[in-house]
This record gives C-alpha cells, structure tokens and sequence, in this order.
C-alpha cells in the first residue's frame, strides 16, 4: 500500500518522527524559555531586593534622627498643658523634615500612643490626635528601640511603611517618633510588563504589589485567630484580608516554582505563572516576581513551527523526489515496453514473411502443378479429338467404300466404253467418256483431300472461316449418304457468317452434327435437314443452327449430351464422344454450344460463334 508513491509505513515513520521531533523541540524550548525566565527572574529579584534596601534605609534613619531632637525630647517631657507652646516649633520641624525626606508624614506619639505633634499638623486628614497604642510599630520602639510595619493608615486610609524609634530622656523612654513612607514609588518603577512583583508581610499579606488587586490580599488563607489579631493593630485598617486564590504547583529549577494564580490581564480568570522569591527581611517576608509562561510558550511555539516547517520542506522535498523517480521509472518502462513491442512486431512480421515465403513457395508449386495438369488435359483433350475424329473416320468408312467404289465402277465402265469408242473408230465419244473419268477422278481427288484434312492433327490457331465453306466440305464428306437415304438438306448460309474457328476443326464439328442428324433420321419416312446462319442482333457474334425433323433428343440424354460417353447408339455405332469433343472444340473458338428440341419436332443444335471481324 502506497500513498503519492511512498509506503504508508514510511509516512507512518515521518509522523512518528516528526511528533517525536516537535515534542522535543518543544520541551527543549520550553526548558531554554524557562531557564530564560528564571534568568531574568533572578535578575529582578536582586534588584528588587536592592531597590527594596536602599528605599528603606533611607527612611529607617529618619525616626531615629527625630528621637535625637531635643525639641521633640522637651515636647514629650512637658506636661499635657503646657505642651501647647512647644508643638508650633515641633510641628514646624516635623513638616521640614518631612518635605526634605520625601515621606509621607513624619510625627510624634507620647507613652499612651497618641499622636501630639505631626508634619501633617496643619492638613484635612491629619495624624495629630490619632491614638496608635495598637499598633505593633509603636509597641515595638517603645519595648525594643525600633518597630516597622507596613499598614493602611486609619485615618487616610493609604497603604505605606511605617518605621518608629524609641525617645528617650536619659534611661527613660519618653515616646516614639514615627515616619510612613508611600510605597507607590516602588510600585511605579517594578512595574514591567510580563510579570508582577510583589512584597509579602509577615503575615503572608502582600503589602507591595504592581498589581493593585492583589494588594492587601493573602497568599494563603488566614485562620480566624490570626485574622482577630490583625483587626485588633487595625493593621489593615480593619479591612478583613482575603486570600489571593494562590496555589503553589510542582517545582521548576533555579528555586522557581509554578503557581496558580489570578490572571493579571482578565480579571475572574486564573492563570499558570511562574514565581521566585527572595527574602526581604526589612520588607516584611519576602519579595516575589511572579512571570508570565507566554514568552517561554512564544519560544515553544516558534519551535513548533520551525520543526513542522523543516518537516514539511523534507517532506515536500520527499514527495518531489519520488515523484521525479518515478516519473524517471515509468518513462525507462515505457521504452522498455515500447521496445519490447518493437521486439514482438519485429518477430511477427519475421514469422508472417517466413510464413509467407512459404505460402508462396507451395503456391508457386500448385501453380506449377495446375501448369502441368492443364497442359496433361490439353494434351488429353488433343488426344480425345483425334481419337473423335477417327471413331468417324471409321464410321464413315462404309460410306467412303460406296462413294469411292461408285466412281471406280463408272470409270470402269467408262474406260470400257472409251476402248470400244476408239476400236470402233469414234474418238469423240471416246473422248467425252474420258472428260468424264476426270471429272469423276477429281471428285475422288477432293473427297480424300477432305479426308486427309479431317484426320490431320488440328492446329490451335484460329483464323477466319466462311460457314459456307465449312458446311460444303462435311456435306461432301457425306454427300453419298445424303442421296442414298434421301435427305432433303436444306442449307441457308449468309455470306458475313465468316466464324473465327480452326477450319479443320471446325469442319470435324459440322461433320459431326451433320453425323448425328443423318443417323437420327434413319428409319423415318420424310427426312430433313436445316442448316442456317447469319449474323446475331450483336454484330460481334453469328448463330449457326443445325436442325432435323428426327425424333429429337431423348430427353434423359438432353441434360448430360455434352459429356463423353452419353450415347443411346447400338454397341459398336456410337462411342458418345462425338458432342464431347464437338463442344470442347467449339469452346476453343470462344463459341458456345446448345442443343433443344423444338416444338416443331426434331432436334435442334446452334453454336454462337465469334464473328470473325470482331476480332482486332
Ligand atoms: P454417338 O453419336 O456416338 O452416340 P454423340 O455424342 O455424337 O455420340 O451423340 C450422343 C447422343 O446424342 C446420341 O447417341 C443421340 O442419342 C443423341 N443425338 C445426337 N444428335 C441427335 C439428333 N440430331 N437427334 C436426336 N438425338 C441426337
């Protein structure tokens, strides 16, 4: 099974391949983006923690410095009433400190944690009369010397740091003086896209956050004790803190861990990051950047795309090159098959010659063999007329006894006469008797001259004969027996009737037909014969008839009279190759012979001859 010309396990293989391949691009630029994070994470986090140090000590003197004045140390010393006087000169010092340091109030609280003097003396919201007993930043100066917390101011309701230091008269601790500082600056400058940076307090509070939803919310759900604690310092104005949905997932390198967490950018939404934390002692607990996963997954996806985009280069590389293979592969199959084909005509046009040359070979020889028979038949036939002829020579020979023995007896006796002519003196007489023998020997003369005619050999090429001719000389042959026997021979010859024929042959035809009629009237009372021709409606041939008034042909003979040996004659008078040889002959002149019995009686032959002038 193939598919485009490739087996589909190897398709299978390049699939598994390339899932095998995307996978561990994917996890390796997965790795390489985390490590990247983790990197800058690292980063941030230093400076972060320094930005954090610095930002601080710079205001942690400030309260310890304010302890020093000995303004602020008289205030605190004087009694409640006649503190009046002393605040305008302490107040005025707190606002100037204030304003030099860039904080957000600088004040001063007594043992009973009330506010007497502060730089916002003289502003809408401001610290002075504000008790602060609770807060720990207070109760710590006043036991150790110094106290921070991060708070939501009770009367401003502000988030900010609060840094206080002990004043002291002497061994005797008078009260505190206290500094808040806004955390909004740092917030400003952590701010960079694709993560979050954020302080969490001791509490697990996140007190410093670029995002601002996730301030004052706690990263692990505070028990309900711990929560009680937190309203009684008022630590976040009495807000009750909510947890921030975080969830800490598996661990990653480097001290990174993914977390679950609310999505920055949709808020409702959560979201995997990945966090890092260091410890911020003077902050709280610690600092944390939380990084978004995108630029880690940007790299896994651009690594996705570049392995699918190799694999489908190699693939389409892959497909082009089976492709060319195989079109390389069909056309050498295609020669092949087109030689092979070559091959196989060549071989069948080889075997259809060989057969050929054979066909013709045994052609050639039948043709031959036809050659020879034919000229045997010919040769047969030639034979057959002779012997035809001969067969009525001896018929005839009866006949020619009479016609010969008459003549001899006349000039017997003529010659008898002619000697006692001359014994008697009349030579006239003797004379005339003579002229008679010679006409009589010259009657002789041409009978045999016909005879010797008739047997000889006949020659094959035809010449023009005048019928009249022709029938002259048979009517001659048998003129005896037309005379003795009666026959009334009745003969009507046109002059054109000039036949192209061989005259002997043609002569032995008459001869024959003449024959047949002579012996057909035998034994009748009238007897007669019909000899005619002329010249057919086309001039190109002439018709030529013999007929008598005999008992006609036996109709069981009609159909085979032709054919030799078809004879009703007594043994030893007809041999029935008479009308065989007679047609044959008369087929050799290119003439046609037919033989009826007419509706007047009698039998009736016509032979159609080829008028001899046709022939160019
Ligand atoms: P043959 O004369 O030796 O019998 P032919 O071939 O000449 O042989 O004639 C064949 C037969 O045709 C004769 O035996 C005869 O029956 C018939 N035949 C030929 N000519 C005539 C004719 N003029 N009238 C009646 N029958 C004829």
């Amino acid at each position: 099974m193939t598919m485009r010309g490739i087996p589909l396990w190897a398709w299978a293989a390049a699939a598994a391949l390339y899932l095998a391949a995307a996978a561990a691009a994917m996890e390796f630029a997965w790795h390489r983006g985390l490590d990247a994070l983790t990197d800058a994470g690292a980063h941030r986090l230093d400076l972060y923690a320094a930005s954090l140090r610095s930002e601080l000590g710079r205001y942690e003197i400030l309260p310890a410095l304010a302890a020093r004045q000995d303004s602020i140390k008289t205030l605190l010393e004087a009694p409640r009433d006649s503190r009046r006087a002393l605040l305008p000169a302490v107040n005025g010092y707190l606002e100037a400190v204030n304003k030099d340091a860039g904080s957000v109030a600088v004040d001063v609280i007594d043992l009973n944690g009330d506010v007497i003097a502060a730089s916002n003396w003289n502003q809408p919201v401001s610290f002075v009369g504000t008790n602060v007993a609770y807060r720990p930043y207070f109760i710590d100066s006043i036991s150790t010397g110094s106290g921070r917390f991060f708070g939501i101011g009770t009367n401003t309701g502000e988030p900010g740091l609060y840094f206080a230091s002990a004043v002291r008269g002497g061994q005797k601790v008078l009260g505190a003086a206290a500094v808040k500082i806004s955390v909004d600056p740092l917030e400003h400058a952590w701010r960079v896209p694709n993560e979050a940076a954020m302080v969490v307090d001791g509490n697990g509070v996140v007190v410093i956050s670029t995002v601002p939803a996730w301030k004052f919310t706690a990263l692990a759900p505070i028990a309900a004790q711990k929560q009680a604690q937190i309203q009684a310092t008022r630590q976040y104005a009495g807000r009750k803190v909510e947890a921030l949905g975080y969830e800490r997932l598996d661990d990653w390198r480097n001290g990174a861990w993914f977390a679950r967490l609310p999505d920055r950018a949709h808020p409702g939404r959560e979201r995997r990051y990945l966090v890092m934390s260091r410890s911020a002692p003077q902050a709280g607990d610690a600092i944390m950047v939380v990084l978004d996963l995108s630029a880690a997954r940007r790299q896994q996806q651009l690594a996705f795309a570049f392995v699918t985009g190799a694999f489908l280069i190699a693939a389409l590389y892959a497909l082009y090159a089976v492709q060319r293979r195989r079109v390389i592969a069909e056309r050498l199959k295609a020669q092949d098959a087109l030689q092979r084909a070559n091959d196989r005509l060549e071989a069948t046009v080889q075997q259809r010659t060989a057969a050929l040359v054979t066909a013709n070979e045994r052609m050639q020889e039948e043709i031959d063999e036809r050659a020879r028979t034919e000229q045997k038949l010919r040769d047969s036939q030639q034979e057959l007329v002779h012997a035809g002829k001969l067969a009525v020579l001896g018929q005839m020979a009866a006949g020619l006894t009479h016609e010969i023995n008459q003549p001899l007896v006349a000039i017997r006796t003529l010659c008898d006469n002619a000697r006692t002519f001359f014994e008697r003196d009349q030579p006239a007489q003797a004379i005339a008797n003579l002229e008679r023998v010679g006409k009589l020997v010259e009657n002789m003369a041409v009978l045999t001259a016909e005879l010797k005619a008739f047997a000889r050999k006949p020659e094959t090429q035809t010449v023009p004969v005048p019928l009249g001719d022709a029938v002259a000389h048979a009517r001659l042959i048998y003129e005896a027996r037309i005379r003795d026997e009666g026959v009334h021979v009745d003969v009507d010859i046109a002059p054109d009737a000039i036949v192209e024929a061989e005259p002997g042959r043609l002569q032995q035809v008459i001869v024959n037909l003449l024959g047949n009629a002579l012996d057909a009237l035998a034994g009748r009372d009238e007897r007669r014969i019909r000899i005619g021709a002329r010249r057919a409606d086309d001039p190109a041939r002439v018709m030529f008839f013999i007929a008598d008034n005999g008992p006609g042909i036996d109709p069981q003979v009609l159909a085979h009279l032709f054919e030799p040996f078809v004879t009703t004659k007594p043994r030893g008078h007809g041999l029935g190759l008479g009308l065989a040889i007679t047609s044959r002959i008369v087929e050799g002149f290119g003439a046609r012979i037919s033989a009826a019995n007419p509706d007047g009686g009698g039998a009736q032959f016509s032979i159609e001859f080829v008028a001899a002038e046709s022939r160019q």
